[in-house]
């Protein structure tokens, strides 16, 4: 199962990933997650990309997709793949797939969360008071959602013409939301 959560910051993908794996023991391929761990280990790739994070800006195509290239070879036959926060623009995308085909596999689904903009304002508001995360500052949130409109958003006709995308409503309870996850993947072999 390779399965896309897609959606803006806030959204909800990182938590319904987390169930994925607890449930199902899929692999979560968080590029947010690598990057964080990079930055805080102080290595070169951290602190390459350490500005660009904080400024809420996305870092380059080849850094992230490397990144993945090498979290799918170390994770080979894992019974399903969770991409979190990546693809984030239609060239890591189009990376992805061909990734994917490489290995004799494709993305099954692309579960996307819908969520409106005031609610993830209030949700990351609430993450930043409670966690202090560096990217969730009220400017460099706005980085960020402005980075998922312009350059995230497009993936949406990239998937919707593949007939993988699934929405969901997000805007419900973490279990409501986790069913509906769960509805969307048991709908997987029907796609095909
Ligand atoms: P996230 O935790 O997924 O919100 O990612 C935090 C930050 O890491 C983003 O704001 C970007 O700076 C960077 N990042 C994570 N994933 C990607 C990606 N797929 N492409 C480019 N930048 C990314």
């Amino acid at each position: 199962m390779n399965l896309i959560l897609f959606g803006p910051p806030g959204a909800g993908k990182g938590t319904q990933a987390r169930r994925l794996v607890e449930e199902r023991g899929y692999v979560q391929l968080s590029t947010g997650d690598m990057l964080r761990a990079a930055k805080a280990s102080g290595s070169d790739l951290g602190q390459k990309v350490a500005a660009i994070m904080d400024a809420g800006a996305l870092v380059s195509d080849a850094i992230v997709n490397e990144l993945i290239e090498d979290a799918l070879d170390r994770n080979v036959g894992a019974p399903g793949f969770i991409f979190d926060g990546f693809p984030r623009t239609v060239a890591q995308a189009e990376a992805l797939d061909a990734l994917l085909a490489s290995r004799g596999g494709a993305i099954d689904i692309v579960v996307r969360l819908e969520v409106d903009n005031d609610a993830l304002i209030a949700r990351i508001t609430k993450r930043f008071n409670e966690q202090g995360r560096a990217d969730d500052n009220p400017e460099s949130f706005k980085v960020r959602l402005k980075a998922y409109t312009d350059q995230t958003a497009p993936l949406v006709p990239h998937y919707l013409a593949q007939g993988k995308m699934v929405g969901i409503d997000g805007m419900r309870s973490m279990d409501e939301v986790g069913a509906a996850v769960a509805a969307a993947i048991a709908g997987v072999p029907a796609r095909r």
